[in-house]
Order: C-alpha cells, then sequence, then structure tokens
C-alpha cells in the first residue's frame, strides 16, 4: 500500500455526498463503486440485514421505503430516531454509514488507508449539528479535525482567499428542493458569513413540477386519471426534459400512458417563461441576505453558483442579470463544495491558517405547528405551518393568529414540529399541547400560538385563547440535547425578555407616538416623508424581528430628535 498521506473532503449533501483528494496541486473527485461521482445519501437494510448505501439504496426508497432512509441530514444533532426495519438509528448513525462508504471509495480508488478528512456542514449549522457531524466521522473511521462551512468551500473552490484584496460575495445555492443564500466577506484569511438566507420549497422539483403541468395540459391530461406510476413515470421525463434544456435550446418528451404516446417540446425560452414565478420567488431570498448583510447589489465583488439546479442556462442569466455580473460557474455546480473541502482538508495539512466566522445565531431549522385548510367540506389535515423560519436570527419570539375549523369545535390540539417538510407528520414532532375553547361557530374562537426560542434550542409555546386571555405555556427542547432544570430555568429567563411583541414595547410605543406628533406638527413634504417613515416602521415591526426592529429604531429616534430640532430632512 502506498504510504503517502493525501487530503480528503467530503461534501456530505442532503441529497448527494462527494469525496475528493487534493494531491500535487489539484483536486480530484473520487467515483464510487460505480463510476459516478455523486452517491446519493440513502441508506437501506436488505432482508439479510445487510446495510448499502448510494444508487442502490436509493433505488429502493420506491420498492422498499419501510426499510429506507434518505434526507437524514435534515435531523443531524436531533434526537430523532429513523426507522429502518424495525430498528432505530440516529442521523449520525446513518450518516456515518454514507461516509464509511465514501471512505471506501477513496480507499480503493487511493490503494491506501484513508484516516482523515475536512466535511462541510451547511453555513447555518449550529454547535450541536456540527459535533453530530464530527461523532458521524468518527463512528465511520474518520478523524475529522476541521470541518468547514459549505459557502467557504464554494469560495475556495474558486480560490477567492488566494486573492489580495477584501472580497464580497453571494454564494446562489440552487439544489432539488431548496435554495439557500450565503453572503461573505473575506479579508485577510478570515471568511465571516454576513448573512444566510434561502427558501426551503424552491427548488429544482419546482422546476419539474412546471413541466410537468405543462404536458399534461398540452395532452389534455388530468392527474387524477393517471396511476401513481404513470405520474411517477412523467415526473420523471419532465426532469430529463429539463437537463436536456440544460444542452439544447429545445428538447421533447414521451410518456406511453395506456397505450398511447403523448409528447411535449420545449424551447429553452418556452421554459423560461413557464419559470417566470419562480424566478419571482427567487429574489426574495437574495434581497433579504443582502439586506441582513447590508450589501448593496453594485458591492458584490463575485457571485457564485452551486447546486444542480444552477445548471439551468435561465438561471445563469438570471442571475447574471439581477448581479450584473458573470458568476463564477467554471467548476460543475456539483462538484464546488467538494473541491472546496479537499482544499481546506490541505491548507489544514500544510498548517495553514484558514478562519471561519460561522454564524451560531440562526435558527437551523423551521419550527411550527400541524394545521389543517379547509377547502368548502372537505378539511385537509397534515399541514405544517412554519411560525419560525430556518435561518431567523435567534434569540427571536413569534405570535400567529389561528382560529376554529369546524362548528362547535371545543378542543384545541398543538402539535409543534420541527423540519421543512410541508406535510406535519414528515417532520419531527417535538411535543403536543391542548387547550379548550367554548363551542362557537367555526373561526370564531382564535388563539395565538406564540412561539419563543434561543441558541440552547429551547423553545417555550405559550397559547393565549383570545376571548378569555387565558394562556397556557410548555417548554420543549428542540434539538435533543440534555440541560439541567437550573440551565433550562436560566434559559427561561433570558426568554422572558424577547417576549414581548415589538409592538407592545414602551420604547417603541413612544417612537411611533413622538413620530405621530411631528407629523401633525409639520407640513408638505415634511408630513409626507414622515409618513413614509413610520409606515415603514409599523412594517418592521409587523416582521417581529426583533434585530431589524431594534435598529429602524435607532435611526428612527435619531431622525425624530433632528425633526424636532427642525433638522433638514435627508
Ligand atoms: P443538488 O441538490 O445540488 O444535488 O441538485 C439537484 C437538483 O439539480 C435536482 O432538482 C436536479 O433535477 C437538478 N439538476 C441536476 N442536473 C441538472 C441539469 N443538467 N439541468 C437542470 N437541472 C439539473
Amino acid at each position: 500500500m502506498n504510504t503517502k498521506s493525501i487530503s480528503i473532503g467530503i461534501d456530505l449533501g442532503t441529497t448527494n455526498s462527494l469525496i475528493a483528494c487534493f494531491d500535487e496541486g489539484e483536486t480530484k473527485i473520487i467515483p464510487n463503486a460505480l463510476g459516478n461521482y455523486l452517491t446519493p445519501s440513502v441508506v437501506s437494510v436488505l432482508d439479510n440485514g445487510e446495510f448499502i448505501v448510494g444508487e442502490a439504496a436509493r433505488e429502493r426508497l420506491i420498492t422498499n421505503p419501510e426499510k429506507t432512509a434518505a434526507l437524514f441530514k435534515r435531523s443531524m444533532g436531533t434526537s430523532r430516531k429513523i426507522s429502518l426495519n424495525n430498528q432505530f438509528f440516529s442521523s449520525q448513525e446513518l450518516s456515518a454509514l454514507v461516509l464509511k462508504s465514501l471512505k471506501e471509495d477513496a480507499e480503493s480508488y487511493l490503494g491506501m488507508p484513508v484516516t482523515d478528512a475536512v466535511i462541510s456542514v451547511p453555513a447555518y449549522f449550529n454547535d450541536h449539528q456540527r459535533r453530530a457531524t464530527i461523532e458521524a466521522g468518527h463512528i465511520a473511521g474518520l478523524t475529522v479535525e476541521r470541518l468547514i462551512s459549505e459557502p467557504t468551500a464554494a469560495a475556495l473552490a474558486y480560490g477567492l482567499h488566494t486573492r489580495e484584496e477584501e472580497l464580497k460575495f453571494l454564494i446562489f445555492d440552487l439544489g432539488g428542493g431548496t435554495f439557500d443564500v450565503s453572503v461573505i466577506d473575506l479579508f485577510d484569511n478570515l471568511l465571516e458569513v454576513r448573512a444566510v438566507s434561502g427558501d426551503n420549497f424552491l427548488g429544482g422539483e419546482n422546476f419539474d413540477q412546471l413541466i410537468v403541468q405543462a404536458f399534461l395540459s398540452e395532452n389534455c391530461l388530468e392527474t387524477g386519471s393517471l396511476s401513481t406510476q404513470e405520474q411517477a413515470h412523467i415526473i420523471k421525463q419532465a426532469r430529463n426534459l429539463k437537463m436536456a434544456l440544460s444542452v439544447s435550446v429545445s428538447a421533447e418528451m414521451t410518456c406511453r400512458i395506456g397505450d398511447k404516446d403523448y409528447q411535449l417540446r420545449l424551447t429553452q425560452s418556452q421554459f423560461e417563461s413557464l419559470c417566470e414565478a419562480l424566478l419571482e420567488k427567487l429574489r426574495i431570498p437574495l434581497k433579504q441576505a443582502l439586506a441582513d448583510a447590508k450589501i448593496r447589489t453594485q458591492d458584490l465583488d463575485e457571485l457564485i453558483l452551486v447546486g444542480g439546479s444552477t445548471k439551468m442556462p435561465m438561471i445563469r442569466s438570471f442571475a447574471g442579470r439581477i448581479f450584473r455580473k458573470y458568476p463564477l460557474c467554471s467548476i460543475n455546480p456539483d462538484e464546488v463544495v467538494v473541491t472546496g473541502a479537499a482544499i481546506a482538508a490541505a491548507m489544514k495539512d500544510r498548517n495553514e491558517t484558514l478562519k471561519e466566522n460561522i454564524m451560531t445565531d440562526v435558527c437551523p431549522f423551521t419550527l411550527g405547528i400541524e394545521t389543517a385548510h379547509r377547502h368548502g367540506r372537505i378539511l385537509e389535515s397534515d399541514i405544517y405551518f412554519p411560525i419560525i423560519e430556518r435561518n431567523t436570527t435567534i434569540p427571536c419570539s413569534k405570535v400567529e393568529r389561528f382560529g376554529t375549523l369546524t362548528d362547535n369545535q371545543t378542543d384545541i390540539r398543538c402539535a409543534v414540529y420541527q423540519g421543512e417538510s410541508r406535510k406535519a407528520s414528515e417532520n419531527i414532532l417535538i411535543g403536543e399541547m391542548e387547550v379548550h375553547v367554548k363551542g362557537a361557530p367555526a373561526g370564531q374562537e382564535v388563539v395565538d400560538i406564540r412561539f419563543t426560542y434561543d441558541i440552547n434550542g429551547i423553545l417555550e409555546v405559550e397559547i393565549t385563547i383570545v376571548s378569555t386571555n387565558v394562556t397556557t405555556r410548555q417548554v420543549f427542547l428542540s434539538n435533543g440535547n440534555t440541560m439541567t432544570e437550573e440551565e433550562v430555568d436560566d434559559c427561561l429567563k433570558k426568554l422572558a425578555a424577547l417576549k414581548i411583541h415589538p409592538r407592545e414595547n414602551a420604547v417603541y410605543r413612544h417612537l411611533i407616538e413622538k413620530g405621530e406628533r411631528i407629523y401633525q406638527e409639520s407640513l408638505g413634504d415634511r408630513r409626507q416623508y414622515i409618513s413614509r417613515v413610520l409606515s415603514d416602521f409599523y412594517a418592521v415591526l409587523e416582521k417581529q424581528d426583533l434585530n431589524e426592529t431594534e435598529r429602524f429604531a435607532t435611526k428612527l429616534s435619531k431622525m425624530l430628535d433632528e425633526w424636532d430640532q427642525g433638522g433638514e430632512l435627508e
């Protein structure tokens, strides 16, 4: 066996994972046993009790779903146990199986043992999730001395760390089901994640769905009249058509349904027109991340595209249009993160410094409750209603109002979940509460449900029945860590301060009243300007984001003082 040491980087992804080595100045992505670079992060257990990982396991998601697990990275660092053929596994354990499989692929490719690796994690992973990732490596027989944030890895892959000047850049990561945006500042070997934002329900699958809809309407077909297999077949063909459109200006799909062939032909520009609304949706997290990072579009030095969906030409030109610059996309977007992880491993092995200032003050997952929707006489249940969205700056406190769904409903059950799926039952159930109201016509009795969440994973849920003003409270530990009772008490004391809805806070109330007074005392343009600023302040208060509210309030307070002394408008 070869005894030379080679630096190894791993991209442990939600859907796919990759392993790469850095040797003699270049990064090589290592193929798996099937010769593919992407290994699906899927684990399945066979009838003989053997575990399999990757493509073969992914096939079994359809044939043996109860013996197969996917998307387990989403519960990394939580107490969730995933059932596989009546055995229960943590996310670390399943991730360890993926890591072990990657390690074995690398060992057989390199002809030497692989013992150390740098693994990438999302920028918004908290301490528990990072520790769980290191633990997964440990179970797989790997020493993980360093983790690297995915956006940082992307920056390294494009060599941004070798540039002399200070750089500000944005990572546009559009995958299969999610869109992640990070704004990074790189200065003097220190990479700082300035802001993260995203949309947990926006990714390649939404583009597939638009093609499916176009196919159905072109051929006068309805989903209701198709079998599950036929629907799955159409989705698969739609995805193939989407991918074909990434390399040619027009493409077509054919699906045999019954004994007839149905077709859809699309050009790139027709596809782009179909996707207009989706492209609009991408703008929201982009704006949010830039606003949070306090960086203007024109101040960005670079734009990096990551994730399979950025292979679509329309996404590249969309990103280029918004930021008025050519995005960096010369590296295959599937391979950017693993390339950076391997470079980070080489830097570590050479003892080169690379400091990362990570974000530990964002909520790494969405917290919400199960709700139902009424469509006429049909009640659709199992719908997840997010209250605190993933990536929200923490600590935070948010309140939402809900009404009864049926006439004379007296019990209101509040099932609290953590996760990103639209269906409540596909998320992690953290706990349940129930309150009782008096019987009344549907929708008349309402409750305010407040979630207050802090950096230690303490979630306090309060339900207030609006008609009686009675409040019921319960505390949940959302990240499965164990804390002593005193620690929990300490955290709760800190949380108490947060629960003041910004609207109810005396300081903000005073600013509003002062603003209203100055408005009354003013005339003309000044009056209109004050009115606009006050409306903006109301909008910020409505968002219930304490940090943003505080920032706005400080600015407003200064403005009001100046106006009060007869100062000029900005
Ligand atoms: P990721 O989560 O980064 O692996 O991205 C997976 C998503 O990228 C899926 O929705 C794929 O359909 C999409 N994707 C992969 N390759 C292409 C391609 N060549 N053109 C368009 N979308 C693609």
